[in-house]
C-alpha cells in the first residue's frame, strides 16, 4: 500500500464505545475469552496492541474453511503454510476476526520469552475469536508450550496488519455511509463486498443508476464527510425482543442487516454515524468519517440474474482511493509519454492515432492488392514466356506481414484472374514461399503451391513434405508451414523437389 494520508484522531474518544444496557459488562476474568462484539478491536478501533492472556490453544485440525460459506472461487484462500497452525483463543485481542463483510486482520503474538509468532488470520467460532498462529516447527510442541492457558502474551497488528486494518475500516465505514445515503433514495443495499486490495469495493442495489444520480449520491455523502460526522458504537445484551430484523426483499433475499445465524456471543452491537445511520454490525469503524472522502465509479454494472435487475455500484475511500489515484495517474503519465503529449491531450491523441492507424491499414491493403496484381502479372509473363509444354517455377519472398500466407494467396488469386485472360498460357506449376526478415530456429516460413493440374499440385506438396519437412495439405491449392531458418539451401531443396515434375516443360 503506497499512500495512507488519512487523518484520524490519535486516540479513540472515551465516548466511542457505549454499553447501553445496565447489566452488560466486559468480562474481566482473564480465564475467559471476551465475546466477539466486545473485543478490544471493537471497543477501540485505533488500538494497535495490548497485553493479554491465553485462554486455550490447540493444533489446528484442518485448513481453515471459509466461515461465511459463500466465498467465490475467485477469492484466493490464504496460502497453506508448511508448518502446522495453532488455534489460539485469547482473553482479549486487537486482531479482528472476519465478520460483517470485513475480512480478518493479520498480526503478531509475542510470547513471554519475547518470541514473535505470525497470526495469518482470525475467525469467529460461535461467539469467540480464534487466532490462527503459524508454528515454527513440524511438531508444534514449542508453540503449544508458549501458548499454554494462562500464559501472558502480547497481541499486535504490526505495521502490515495496521495498514490492512486501516484500509478495511475506511472501506467498511464508507459502505455504511454510502448505503445510508442510498437508502434515502429508496435504493436498499442488497449485499456488499469488501474486495481484495486494491480493487474498488461495491454495494449491490436493486437497479442501475445514471452518472448524474451517482454524482448526486457522492456529493451528499461527501457533504457528511466534510461535516466530520462522528461514529460510535452501542452494545447491549442480545435477546429475542431486540434481535435485528431479518429484513427481506420481495424476492426473499436478506437485506444484510441481520446477525450471522451461528453468532452466539450474546451481544447486540449497533454502529452509528451521527444523524446518518444506525446499522447492526460487528466490524471495526473509525471514530469519525472526517476525511473519509468517498469516490464512486461513475457507472453501475448490471447483473444479469433471472429474477432481478440488480446492479453494482463501485466505491473507493481512504488509502485505497489514494492508491487508485496514484495508479491511474501513473497509467496516464506513461500513456502521455508514449504519445509525446501532455496528459490532457491523451484522449485526443489516442483518437488521432487510432484514426491514422485505420487509414494506414486501408492503404496497406490497397498497396498489397496492387503489389499482388503486379507480382501475378510478372509470373504469368514468365509462364507464357516458357511456352510449349509449360513452366514449373519457385519464387521466395521476405515478408514481415502478420499473415504472409494471406498475401501469397492474394498473388495466386490475381494470377488465376490474369492467366484466365491468356488463352496462349501453357500448363504451369508455381511454388511461392515467404519468410520473415529476422529468423530463428522457431521461425515459420509459409509455402503455397498452385497450378493448372491438381494432381501435379498434390505431387509437388508431397515432394516438399518429403524433402523439406514442410507440414501442410490442401486440394487444388496446397499450403504448408516450414519451421526453422529458410536459407539458400531450403530454396535449392524446393528446386530439387520440383525437378522430377518439370515434365510439364518442353
Ligand atoms: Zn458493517
Amino acid at each position: 500500500m503506497a499512500a495512507a494520508a488519512v487523518l484520524l484522531p490519535p486516540v479513540t474518544p472515551p465516548t466511542y464505545h457505549r454499553i447501553v444496557s445496565e447489566t452488560l459488562r466486559v468480562p474481566f476474568d482473564e480465564k475467559v475469552s471476551i465475546p466477539v462484539g466486545l473485543l478490544a478491536c471493537q471497543r477501540d478501533p485505533l488500538l494497535r496492541e495490548i497485553a493479554t492472556t491465553v485462554v486455550s490453544a490447540r493444533i489446528s485440525q484442518a485448513p481453515t474453511p471459509p466461515s461465511n460459506g459463500r466465498k467465490s472461487k475467485k477469492e484466493k484462500a490464504p496460502p497453506v503454510p508448511s508448518e502446522p497452525l495453532l488455534e489460539v483463543v485469547l482473553h482479549d485481542t486487537v486482531i479482528f476476526p472476519e465478520g460483517g463483510g470485513q475480512p480478518s486482520d493479520i498480526g503478531v503474538l509475542t510470547s513471554s520469552d519475547g518470541e514473535l509468532w505470525d497470526v495469518i488470520e482470525a475467525k469467529r467460532h460461535g461467539g469467540h475469536a480464534v487466532h490462527y498462529v503459524r508454528s515454527k516447527d513440524q511438531s508444534a510442541d514449542r508453540a503449544l508450550r508458549s501458548f499454554s492457558p494462562g500464559a501472558k502474551v502480547g497481541v499486535a497488528l504490526g505495521d502490515e496488519g495496521w495498514r490492512r486494518r486501516l484500509d478495511h475500516m475506511c472501506m467498511h465505514t464508507s459502505q455504511h455511509l454510502l448505503s445510508a445515503v442510498l437508502d434515502t433514495r429508496n435504493l436498499p443495499t442488497l449485499s456488499w463486498s469488501l474486495t481484495a486490495w486494491p480493487t474498488p469495493s461495491y454495494v449491490e442495489i436493486p437497479r442501475s443508476m445514471s452518472a448524474d444520480e451517482i454524482a448526486s449520491v457522492q456529493d451528499e455523502a461527501n457533504r457528511l464527510v466534510f461535516e466530520g460526522r462522528s461514529v460510535h458504537v452501542e452494545v447491549e445484551e442480545l435477546h429475542d425482543e431486540n434481535m435485528p430484523d431479518q429484513a427481506k426483499l420481495e424476492s426473499g433475499r436478506n437485506v444484510g442487516k441481520a446477525l450471522p445465524a451461528d453468532y452466539t456471543g450474546g451481544v447486540k452491537r449497533t454502529v452509528i454515524i451521527d444523524g446518518v445511520d444506525r446499522s447492526p454490525c460487528c466490524g471495526t469503524h473509525p471514530p469519525t468519517i472526517h476525511n473519509l472522502q468517498l469516490f464512486l465509479l461513475p457507472h453501475t454494472e448490471s447483473l444479469a440474474r433471472a429474477s432481478t435487475a440488480s446492479a453494482r455500484l463501485y466505491f473507493l475511500a481512504g488509502p485505497r482511493l489514494l492508491h487508485h489515484l496514484g495508479a491511474v495517474h501513473a497509467h496516464l503519465a506513461r500513456t502521455a509519454a508514449a504519445l509525446s503529449c501532455g496528459a490532457p491531450q491523451v484522449p485526443e491523441r489516442v483518437e488521432q492515432v487510432a484514426e491514422e492507424r485505420k487509414r494506414a491499414g486501408k492503404r496497406v491493403d490497397d498497396v498489397e492488392a496492387e503489389l499482388a496484381g503486379l507480382l501475378a502479372r510478372d509470373l504469368v509473363g514468365a509462364v507464357v514466356g516458357a511456352g510449349g509444354a509449360g513452366a514449373v517455377m519457385h519464387r521466395h519472398r521476405t515478408d514481415d506481414a502478420a499473415n504472409p500466407l494471406g498475401f501469397l494467396n492474394a498473388i495466386s488469386m490475381a494470377f488465376a484472374r490474369e492467366v484466365a485472360a491468356r488463352p496462349d498460357a501453357p500448363p504451369y506449376l508455381v511454388v511461392l514461399s515467404s519468410s520473415p526478415s529476422a529468423q530463428t530456429a522457431a521461425s515459420t516460413s509459409v509455402v503455397l503451391v498452385f497450378g493448372s493440374d491438381e494432381a501435379r499440385v498434390k505431387e509437388a506438396g508431397d515432394a516438399l513434405k518429403a524433402k523439406l519437412n514442410v507440414k501442410g495439405g490442401g486440394k487444388g491449392r496446397w499450403s504448408g508451414k516450414f519451421t526453422g531458418v529458410w536459407r539458400e539451401k531450403e530454396s535449392r531443396a524446393v528446386e530439387e523437389a520440383l525437378a522430377p515434375l518439370s515434365g510439364v516443360n518442353p
